[in-house]
C-alpha cells in the first residue's frame, strides 16, 4: 500500500534508529516515530515518505511499552535537548550498549568481542556543569531563555532544565529582571540586532564554584553593576564576564572576553587533578562520569610508571595530566593553542613535569615527529571528535608499533571504522567499555584497549 502525507496509521514500535526515533512497519514500510519508544504500540501521522521508509508523527501511545517513563521534564518533546526521556534509563544503558555492538560488528566486522561493564550513572539527572542558555523574544513581547527545538532555532522556553544544576534557575531569573529593568534586548537572529545572546553558565562540581558569562552582540553591557549586584548574592559565584560575538553566526562564543566581576576562570577536580576553566575553555560536561571515563582508560593503558605515552587529542590536557601521575613520560597533541595554554597551565598548577604539549594536527604533528626524530610510544590514547582519527595519523601509529592503544571515542561508527584499520593485521580489540556520559540523549562515549598481537 503506498502512503501519503497525513495519513494516519497504527504501529507497533519494533527497534530504535540511532537518532532515538521509534521504528515500525505498517503494512511492510518501515517508518521512523520520535519519541514512540520500543514495545509501544502508537498512532502516528505520515509527515514525509521515501520510497523505501517514511516519517511519522507521534500522535498517541495506543498501548505503551513496558520500558515507556514518563519524562521528567514537561519540556521533554518539544525541546531539542533530549531523545531518550521516555524511555527508562535501565534501556536508555542497553539502547548504548546495542549502538556501540552494532556498530563494531557492521561496521569493523569484529565476531569475537564482548562489552565488559556499561558504566551508567546512579542517578542521572543534574549531571551537566555547563549550560547555554539562548536569548529571545516570545509572541507577546516577553524576553524567554531555554533551548532550541529538534530542527530549528525556535526557544523553547524553560529556565530548570534537568540535566543541569538547580543554580541555573536562579541565575537566568535574575539575568532576565536585569534585562527587563534596564531595557536590555535578547539578540534576535532574523536581523541580528539586540544585545544578549546566551548566558552561559558553568558549575565546579568539586569546588561549588560558579561562572557566568553573557555572550553578548556589542562591546558592552549596559548598567552591568545592576547585573552583577544581582549575581553576586548566589553563593558560589566566582566569575562573570561577558563574551563579544557579533558574528551573524551559529557559533555561540567569541574570542573576547570582557572580565565582569571576579576570576576570569572557575577550578574544579577530575579525581585529583585540577583544572582551571575559562570561558572558552574545552572542559567534559559530566564530572561524574568522565572520572569513570579516565579511569577504564587509565586501567587499559597499564601503566606501571616507565611507559612513554601519546595522547592524541588532548583538549586542555584531562587525559595527559590524568596518565602523567603513572606514566614516566606524556606527550599531548591538540589542535587547538588555547587548549594547549590551558593544558600546560593545568600542568603545572598540579606539579606536573612529566607531560609536554604540542600544538597541532594529530595527523600531521605524530607523523612529522615520528619521521625526524624516530618518537615512541608505549602506549598511545587517542580521543578524536566525532568525524574520528585521519588515516595518515592511524597509519603513523601502526608504524610506531606501541604495546597498546587506548582509543576513546563519542562516536562509535567512526570508532568501528577505524578500529577495523587498526586491528587488520598486528593488533587485537582486547576490551571494549561503555561509559553514559549524556542520560536521556543518544550519545555514548566507548574505550577500546587494542593490544599488539607480537608482544
Ligand atoms: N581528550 C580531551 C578532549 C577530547 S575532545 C578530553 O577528554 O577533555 C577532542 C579534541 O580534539 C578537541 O579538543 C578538539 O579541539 C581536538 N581536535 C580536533 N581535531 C583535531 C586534530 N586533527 N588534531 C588534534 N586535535 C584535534
Amino acid at each position: 500500500m503506498e502512503f501519503k502525507k497525513n495519513d494516519m496509521v497504527t504501529v507497533k514500535i519494533e527497534d530504535m534508529s540511532h537518532d532515538g526515533s521509534g521504528i515500525g512497519k505498517a503494512d511492510g514500510y518501515t517508518l521512523f516515530i520520535k519519541d514512540a519508544v520500543i514495545g509501544d504500540e502508537v498512532e502516528a501521522k505520515i509527515m514525509k515518505t521515501k520510497k523505501n521508509y517514511g516519517f511519522a508523527r507521534l500522535m498517541n501511545v495506543l498501548v505503551p511499552s513496558p520500558d515507556r517513563t514518563e519524562p521528567k521534564c514537561p519540556k521533554a518533546r518539544a525541546c531539542g535537548g533530549c531523545q531518550l526521556q521516555f524511555l527508562s534509563y535501565e534501556k536508555q544503558l542497553e539502547f548504548k550498549k546495542n549502538k556501540v555492538e552494532g556498530n563494531l560488528r557492521r561496521i569493523g566486522g569484529f565476531r569475537d568481542f564482548s562489552i565488559e561493564k556499561v558504566m551508567g550513572m546512579e542517578n542521572p539527572w543534574r549531571y551537566r556543569n555547563k549550560a547555554q542558555f539562548p536569548f529571545g523574544k516570545d509572541k507577546d513581547g516577553n524576553i524567554v531563555t531555554g533551548f532550541y527545538a529538534g530542527r530549528t532555532h525556535a526557544i523553547i522556553p524553560n529556565r530548570n532544565c534537568y540535566l543541569g544544576v538547580e543554580e541555573n534557575e536562579e541565575i537566568l531569573n535574575l539575568i532576565i529582571e536585569y534585562m527587563e529593568e534596564n531595557h536590555v534586548e535578547p539578540y534576535h537572529e532574523e536581523t541580528g540586532k539586540g544585545l544578549v545572546r546566551h548566558a552561559l553558565i558553568r558549575y565546579g562540581f568539586t569546588t561549588k564554584e560558579i561562572m557566568v558569562c553573557l555572550i553578548i552582540n556589542g562591546d558592552s553591557l549596559p548598567k552591568k553593576d545592576r547585573l552583577i549586584e544581582r549575581l553576586v548574592k548566589i553563593p558560589g559565584m566566582t566569575s562573570i564576564t561577558a563574551n563579544v560575538n557579533k558574528k551573524r553566526s551559529n557559533v555561540i562564543l567569541g574570542e573576547k572576553i570582557l572580565p565582569l566581576w571576579g576570576q576570569g576562570y572557575i577550578t574544579d577536580y577530575i579525581g585529583n587533578v585540577k583544572y582551571q576553566i575559562s570561558p572558552l575553555s574545552f572542559y567534559q560536561v559530566n564530572p561524574v562520569q568522565t572520572v569513570k571515563l579516565y579511569e577504564t582508560a587509565l586501567a587499559y593503558a597499564g601503566l606501571t610508571g616507565n611507559e612513554t605515552v601519546w595522547d592524541l587529542y588532548c583538549g586542555i590536557g584531562t587525559i595527559s595530566l590524568f596518565l602523567a601521575q603513572k606514566a614516566k613520560q606524556v606527550y599531548g597533541v591538540e589542535i587547538v593553542p588555547a587548549a594547549i595554554e590551558d593544558a600546560e597551565k593545568n600542568a603545572e598548577l598540579n606539579g606536573i613535569e612529566n607531560a609536554e604539549f604540542y600544538v597541532g594536527k594529530a595527523e600531521e604533528v605524530l607523523p612529522r615527529e615520528y619521521k625526524e626524530k624516530g618518537i615512541y610510544a608505549d602506549v598511545i590514547v587517542v580521543d578524536p571528535p566525532r568525524k574520528g582519527c585521519d588515516e595518515e595519523l592511524l597509519s603513523t601509529m601502526l608504524a610506531m608499533r606501541p604495546e597498546r592503544i587506548v582509543y576513546v571515542s563519542c562516536d562509535s561508527s567512526t570508532l568501528a571504522r577505524d578500529l577495523k584499520i587498526l586491528c587488520s593485521e598486528e593488533y587485537r580489540l582486547e576490551r571494549v567499555a561503555v561509559c553514559d556520559m549524556f542520560p536521556a540523549s543518544v550519545h555514548v562515549e566507548t574505550v577500546c584497549l587494542l593490544s599488539r598481537k607480537s608482544s
